[in-house]
């Protein structure tokens, strides 16, 4: 290809970058985006959790940002530094990140990406439980799911609302079903059978899959650049759907 049609291309795709930037940002678009694990306290130092950097929402966060989108990331307990350029709420349990979610509704865009704890216990006691004590059971109870929340929220139901499925088998399948089971718009299926990506990795690969059946397909790469493409995704769909905003 020719130096000019080469220019020529930059243009264009730097033209239509801050075009869109432009108008997400006129319009005051916003998105909350959840990730990380939740910790359910059983006592003041022991916990039931789930495997989770937190690394892939976080990016997702930044880079949503960096489009022109108004982004909150409500983040579970992660070692990650987090940049000035977005709003962070931590927050610790299920609970806690149902209620901050709750916060901020009405959203255009919400991503859930964390890995909620399934279970709590039903009850966090104030000391903790000594090594001799004759605790033989611990009972637990469902943690609110959010992500189910918002979908079936007839009030405010995001405008475009994006889910993850961490799936060791049947991973089109299964992502397809939580997708339609949970209302949402986009799903990020994600393969965790494989160790080497994924969960604790700065690797991922992922399918993005939409309401109408599209697949995309995104090969083993850092999650910082399966986070645009998944970015991109969000704000096409989204311009797409509100074509008023156009
Ligand atoms: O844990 P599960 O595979 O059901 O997670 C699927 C999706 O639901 C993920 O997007 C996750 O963030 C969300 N989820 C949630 N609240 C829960 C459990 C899952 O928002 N309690």
């Amino acid at each position: 290809m020719s130096k000019i049609n080469w220019q020529k291309k930059i243009f264009v795709f730097l033209e239509k970058f801050f075009r869109k930037k432009d108008l997400l940002k006129k319009k005051k678009i916003n998105a909350v985006v959840t990730t990380g694990p939740t910790k359910e306290y059983l006592d003041p130092v022991r916990f039931i959790s789930n495997e989770s950097s937190g690394k892939q929402g976080y990016e997702i966060a930044l880079e949503l940002s960096r489009l022109g989108i108004k982004t909150t990331l409500i983040s579970g307990p992660t070692k990650l530094r987090y940049s000035h350029d977005i709003k962070v709420k931590e927050v610790v349990s299920g609970n806690d990140m149902l209620e901050a979610v709750k916060k901020k509704l009405p959203t255009h865009i919400a991503v859930c990406a964390a890995a909620v704890s399934d279970f709590k216990p039903l009850s966090i006691k104030k000391n903790k439980i000594k090594k001799d004590s004759k605790i033989t059971e611990i009972k637990i109870e469902k943690n609110p799911d959010i992500l189910g929340y918002l979908g079936k929220n007839n009030r405010y139901k995001p405008k475009l609302l994006v889910g993850f499925a961490a799936e060791t088998e049947d991973l089109i399948k299964n992502s397809i079903k939580k997708m339609q089971e949970k209302f949402c718009d986009i799903i990020i299926a994600n393969d965790v059978s494989n160790k080497k990506i994924g969960f604790n990795s700065d690797i991922n690969e992922v399918t993005i899959i939409d309401k109408n059946g599209k697949t995309q397909k995104i090969k083993k790469n850092s999650k910082k650049f399966v986070a645009s493409l998944i970015a991109k995704k969000i704000v096409d769909t989204f311009l797409l759907n509100e074509k008023s905003l156009n």
